[in-house]
């Protein structure tokens, strides 16, 4: 295919010959080829496609068949008893519930669900991805031993065994796929710290039968065996903490090392400020190395900036939930750490190699809100969240455009001999980089295949 009149690194027209999975050639007035495929580009940015280096495929997939429990599509009690009892008037079986925040309704257990669902199972996700709160109906049909759990229907950390009990379904890719496609991303890091060998199977499938056009780099459990397809690359290992219960320390540390001794990086799940101290304390007792990584660090205090620094420790933020969340960050996180939250311009000026993903389906999986959000530093409803974070829109797009291999590396070219992963947009970058929305994406190429284009 022949890209005509593009704008690259802010020069144009540039015409961009894309030959297989690769770019073949880039200049002024390529004479087209016989048979070969034209599109306009009239002038718009030509950028290296997005990567998003932090979300949950199978989440995200199964949030497209869920109900929103939480902000900003459910907001109170009324509106959340409305939307459980629309969706459990149809259908049978179990319900399944995302996203759900105690600004709609408190602390919930089972007998609060039981008041708006009794008569189906119904499970209900915190927005946070920790929690799982069930109904009666739900503690019969998963067979809770009685306990706790049973009693309060809230299970902390339970995806495996609960897709176990439910009967292991995975659900279908292509719609993610798709929808990625039309922000124009062509690379995604999947941090589920619960992807094991069957997971990775079924990541690797729909990567080959091109339901999911984009590459992929997989994190996941210890012992992860090399993907089947070339087009996935095998991660770090991923460990949870999870406050008040942080693990031993000496056994995150043997954690590490057997990591390490698999050739993998580790990458630790942190968003307090004990936690992102505790993980960078134990990365530097077990040796850290080039390629371990803190997820979303999300409180970092100068302290945990020199620590990573020095360790040469990668971080991968979220700057979307600066918009998405800011709201609640300022009435719930303390003062003392809202300077600290998402930083971006403290990384960097600390050298540390910072790259961003958007955690979906916990974040919108739009990377162009994290861009923006990366810029304006600004709640939802427009009050600052560390002003002194923000970052120009140049540097907020490389968050995303590094590899996935290497996020917070070089920014990925659109040169010769590049992969053709690229994002068309519909405008110059220098009106593109005052808006930083995905509306303006246009088409999108994975491996030289167009899998995106507006307007037909
Ligand atoms: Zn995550």
């Amino acid at each position: 295919m022949l890209i005509r009149g593009a704008e690259i690194d802010g020069r144009a027209p540039l015409d961009v010959r894309i030959s297989g999975a690769g770019i073949a050639q880039i200049g002024a007035a390529l004479a087209r080829e016989r048979g070969e495929p034209e599109l306009d580009a009239r002038g718009g940015a030509l950028l290296p496609g997005l990567h998003d280096h932090h979300l949950h495929l199978h989440a995200l997939a199964a949030a497209h068949s869920s109900i929103a429990c939480g902000p900003p599509a459910v907001t109170s009690e009324p509106q959340l008893a409305a939307a459980l009892r629309a969706a459990a008037a149809t259908g049978s079986g179990w319900l399944r519930g995302v996203a759900y925040h105690e600004s709609v309704a408190g602390p919930l257990d089972r007998a609060r669900l039981d008041t708006w669902v009794a008569d189906r199972p119904l499970r209900m996700q915190h927005r946070s991805g920790a929690l799982w709160i069930v109904n009666s109906a739900g503690v019969r049909e998963l067979g809770l031993a009685p306990g706790p759990e049973a009693e309060t229907g809230r299970l902390f950390r339970a995806d495996a065994w609960l897709r176990e009990r439910l009967g292991g379904e995975r659900p279908d890719l292509a719609r993610v796929g798709a929808q990625l496609a039309s922000f124009g991303v062509t690379g995604a890091t999947d941090a589920s710290a619960s992807n094991d060998a069957a997971a990775l199977r079924h990541l690797c499938a729909a990567v080959e039968s091109g339901a999911l056009p984009q590459q992929l780099l997989v994190l996941g459990e210890p012992g992860l065996p090399e993907p089947a397809s070339p087009r996935v690359a095998r991660g770090a290992v991923k460990a949870l903490l999870d406050e008040p219960r942080l693990p031993d320390f000496d056994d995150l540390c043997a954690r590490i090392r057997s990591a390490h001794a698999e050739r993998r990086g580790f990458a630790v799940h942190c968003v307090t400020r004990a936690q992102g101290l505790f993980a960078a304390a134990a990365l530097r007792e077990a040796g850290a190395q080039r390629g371990d990584r803190l997820e979303h660090a999300s409180v970092a205090p100068p302290e945990l900036v020199e620590l990573a620094a020095e360790l040469g420790l990668t971080v991968v933020t979220q700057p979307n939930f600066v918009a998405e969340r800011g709201d609640d960050y300022r009435r719930d996180v303390e003062r003392d750490d809202r300077p600290w939250l998402y930083r971006a311009r403290g990384w960097l000026a600390a050298g540390v190699p910072l790259g961003a993903g958007s955690d979906a389906p916990y974040g919108s999986p739009d990377p162009w809100r994290g861009i923006a959000a990366a810029v304006r530093r600004a709640s939802a409803s427009g009050a600052p969240l560390g002003p002194d974070e923000a970052l120009p829109p140049e540097q907020a797009l490389a968050l995303y455009t590094a590899p996935l291999c290497d996020p917070g590396g070089p920014a990925r070219r659109v040169a010769v001999g590049a992969p053709a992963d690229l994002c068309l947009l519909d405008r110059p970058w220098r009106d593109a980089r005052e808006r930083l929305s995905s509306a303006d994406v246009r088409a999108t190429w994975c491996a030289g295949r167009l899998v995106f284009a507006r307007d037909g």
